[in-house]
């Protein structure tokens, strides 16, 4: 039955591709945003039809104001809204405080408002790091904290445990569950879009002119806000407690480059094809902080196994291949990579 579902960070990649699947299957949705004069006006744009299916209330995850306002009326909440930048910040409480006390935020006020389901967009990075013995991951694991991980790792971790600790001491009977993707690809709505498409977009504009060593899992926009939306519908004794991994299959760039070339050939005049050398990438990462991150990857398989979420939520993922295709389309598309 149709209800209405607060999604938190409405403005995000992820965000609004799953309030435009609520939308379409007939959910009356409040969206939190952090500047309503200019966030309003572009929610508005995109979903014009919406009408009063759609209100959007100024909420921060670091104050209370604006949250009991948006909770009122909601069944259900999707947590959506978290700091995802492209590059490492200086203080790593600037990734983990928001990420932890915005969850505990958005899960107190909606108790509070007698709101019984709420799915976390929580991440792969909560699952798959800090085991350096280890390649294959799945639902049941977690990210180890007592080794030395990035901040946006660390901060997904901490704010998922963190949410699981708070459901289990203040309000076990609520159906909570998380939704762990890998790297988010898929069609772009426009070009404020997320940390992870960036990749894609750089793969094809040129501006990654050789190829590190390293590999990443692989999912679509598209699938991610279909495993939020039928958390949301499903029995809650089939959500209750659960993590869904939303994964495809773990891919070199090198093959993610070579799946560009043969799909859309007419755009991947710029997509590299030589090897970047490892000393390279170590070089450059004593001065780039993407290659910072990029050092500690080289030659990793990191797979994550999103297996479990296609059989408890019901629904087949979106071949990785189809999904880099529909990226590339959709970032030329709108006029953001000129390819
Ligand atoms: P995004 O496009 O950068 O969206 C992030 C959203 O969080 C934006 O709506 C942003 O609002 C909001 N936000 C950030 N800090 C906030 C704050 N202090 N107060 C209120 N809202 C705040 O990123 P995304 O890819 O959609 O990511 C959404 C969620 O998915 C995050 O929880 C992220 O960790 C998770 N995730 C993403 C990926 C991926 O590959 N993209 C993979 C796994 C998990 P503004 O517009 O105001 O900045």
């Amino acid at each position: 039955m149709a209800g209405t579902v607060l999604v938190t960070g409405g403005t995000g990649y992820i965000g609004g591709e799953v309030i435009e699947r609520l939308l379409a299957k007939g959910h009356s949705v409040h969206t939190t945003v952090r500047n309503l004069a200019k966030s309003e006006p572009r929610l508005r744009a995109r979903w014009p039809r919406a009408g009063e299916r759609l209100s959007v209330f100024q909420a921060d995850l670091m104050s209370d104001d604006g949250w009991a306002e948006a909770n009122v009326g909601c069944d259900a909440v999707a947590h959506v809204a978290s700091p995802f930048p492209l590059s490492v910040p200086k203080n790593k409480n600037d990734l983990i405080v928001p990420a932890r006390e915005g969850t505990l935020r958005a899960l107190k006020f909606a108790h509070a408002a007698g709101i019984a389901r709420f799915v976390q967009t929580s991440s792969a990075a909560a699952i798959a790091y800090g085991h350096p013995e280890k390649n294959h991951f799945d639902h049941h694991d977690w990210t180890n904290l007592d080794a030395d991980v990035p901040p946006y790792i660390e901060s997904k971790t901490v704010a998922e445990r963190a949410a699981r600790d708070w459901v289990a001491a203040h309000a076990p009977d609520m159906a909570f569950c998380s939704i762990n993707p890998v790297a988010v690809f898929g069609p772009v709505y426009n070009d404020d879009m997320s940390t992870s498409v960036e990749l894609v977009k750089k793969i094809i504009d040129g501006s990654i002119p050789l190829i590190p060593d390293m590999g990443i899992c692989v999912t679509d926009v598209r699938d991610v806000a279909e495993a939020h939306v039928r958390a949301i519908e499903a029995p809650a004794e089939k959500v209750r407690g659960e993590r869904f991994p939303t994964s495809e299959k773990f891919m070199w760039i090198r093959e993610m480059a070579d799946v560009v070339r043969a799909r859309v050939p007419e755009h991947a005049g710029k997509v590299p094809r030589r090897p970047m050398p490892d000393w390279l990438v170590r070089v450059l990462a004593l001065f780039m902080d993407e290659m910072k991150q990029i050092k500690g990857e080289l030659g990793n398989v990191r797979d994550v196994s999103g297996k479990h979420t296609e059989e408890a939520l019901g629904f087949t993922f979106i071949p990785a291949e189809q999904t880099l295709e529909d990226t590339v389309r959709s970032l030329v598309e709108k006029g953001i990579v000129k390819a």
